[in-house]
């Protein structure tokens, strides 16, 4: 992988990544934080795995014949020659730290992580985008579903965001799903003509996909299909009724899709989706989710229920700023220290204003009071401590507000943390 280069000849962000820097960043400080405390305050709790794994665990969990594993996937093979890959998404790798260090069931997690694939990069598509997520493992119970979702929905709220809908599907399961796979693809081949170029030769390989194609071809013949949650087996269809139950009873507004389908082997019965109606049709998906109760098995382990989402950090802040919600003003500095003399009573007063709590910053290489005073003017400080020959010799500091009016006045050393904590409380 060779970076990019500028026309000046130094290094740039690969093609489809980018950087955050402050104070943009801050918001995403805001938004983790934000989804920590919701998530954390219904029993979940962080997990950490690596951004590489053994490529089979995503081999095995979501599938060879699925885009993400077959075309999107970083691998690479390591310097041991074991075929390593970069995380494409959320659940496998958290299922794989359950397989592997068999926490007390049921387990629930939520991470925030970089998602690698190598798509085409286009607007508000990154090859390096970043999500937050839960997995609940060890209940097949549907209110757990439940749970998962009315989360997700609280999330959104708690950011501001209102213009957007939740679909639901249920996929059924192994009892159910194969004699409806059967009559999909029946379905479909009397219809192979109508279809789109991708997917007029391509039923057999996996009718679902079908349902999820966006064309508008495939779009008019599987408005017609024979629907999923026509034929559910009991146990399906009284899980979906009490999913169904739950959200309406907990205020969720849920519409049926009959071809919200996800593109991974492991989902089994609900399944959802939500999309914000602020921003372009084609990005318009926020986050989504549903139950996995095969995946555990399918990596060579027992049999574990399994039911989560992940929502895409980027995807959701344009959401954001189409809605004109979640905007963050990181705190202000409380002061900036101006030492024009040796930078001995900067480097000691700062250390002490932050012991005592105040968010400070500090000039270097006693540069001109004028060349500082523009520096702590752009860093957004309330208040400037000036430092010269003068005040260094009787021990005080001229006090001069940045913000909001006030004469400069010179202050003991030992009363500064006092004064600056007043001038806070005065302007805010
Ligand atoms: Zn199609
Ligand atoms: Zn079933």
């Amino acid at each position: 992988m060779s970076a990019e280069r500028a026309p000046s000849g130094s290094p740039r962000a690969p093609r489809g990544t980018r950087d955050v820097l402050w104070p943009e960043s801050a918001r995403w400080e805001a938004f983790v934080a934000t989804f920590a405390t919701l998530v954390e305050s219904a029993g979940y709790g962080l997990v950490q795995t690596p951004v590489i794994e053994d490529a089979a665990v995503f081999r095995r969990g979501i599938g060879e014949a699925s885009d993400v594993v077959g075309k999107e996937m970083y691998e690479f093979t390591d310097r041991d020659g074991t075929m390593l890959a970069l995380r494409p998404e959320g659940t496998a790798s958290v299922v794989r730290a359950y397989l592997q260090n068999r926490p007390v069931l049921p387990w629930k997690a939520w991470y925030v992580t970089p998602m690698f694939r190598h798509e085409r990069p286009q607007a508000g598509r990154y090859r390096q985008h970043h999500q937050v997520g839960i997995e609940g493992l060890g209940a097949a119970d549907a209110d757990l579903d439940v749970e998962v979702i009315w989360l997700a929905d609280r999330f959104f709220r708690s950011l501001g965001l209102g213009r957007y809908a939740l679909a639901v599907n249920s996929m059924g399961d192994w009892q159910c799903r194969p004699a409806y796979v059967a009559l999909l693809a029946e379905f479909l081949r009397a219809h192979a003509d109508e279809l789109c170029e991708d997917h007029a030769g391509r039923i057999e390989a996996n009718p679902m996909r079908v349902l999820d194609c966006k064309r508008p071809e495939c779009r008019a013949v599987t408005e017609g299909v024979p629907r999923l949650v026509e034929h559910l087996c009991e146990d399906c269809a009284a899980h979906f009724a009490r999913v169904r139950a739950g959200l309406d009873a907990l205020g969720v507004e849920a519409t049926l899709d009959h071809r919200l389908v996800r593109g991974f082997d492991y989902y089994t019965r609900t399944t959802f989706e939500f999309s914000s109606q602020a921003i372009e049709a084609a990005q318009n998906g926020i986050g989504g989710g549903g139950r996995y109760d095969g995946l555990a098995e399918a990596m060579g382990g027992p049999a574990t229920p399994g039911v989560g989402f992940g929502i895409g950090i980027e995807r959701v802040l344009l959401a954001c700023d189409a809605e004109g919600c979640f905007a963050v003003e990181p705190p202000p500095l409380d002061a900036y220290v101006i030492d024009v003399v040796d930078g001995t009573v900067a480097r000691d007063l700062s250390v002490a204003l932050r012991d005592a709590g105040l968010r400070v910053d500090r000039g270097f290489e006693q540069r001109s009071l004028k060349a500082q005073l523009k520096v702590a003017d752009r860093s957004g400080a309330r208040v400037a401590l000036i430092v010269g020959p003068a005040e260094a010799a009787a021990g005080t500091v001229m006090v001069r507000p940045l913000r909001g009016g006030g004469e400069q006045r010179a202050v003991p050393n030992g009363e500064v943390a006092d004064v600056v904590r007043t001038m806070r409380g005065a302007s805010s």
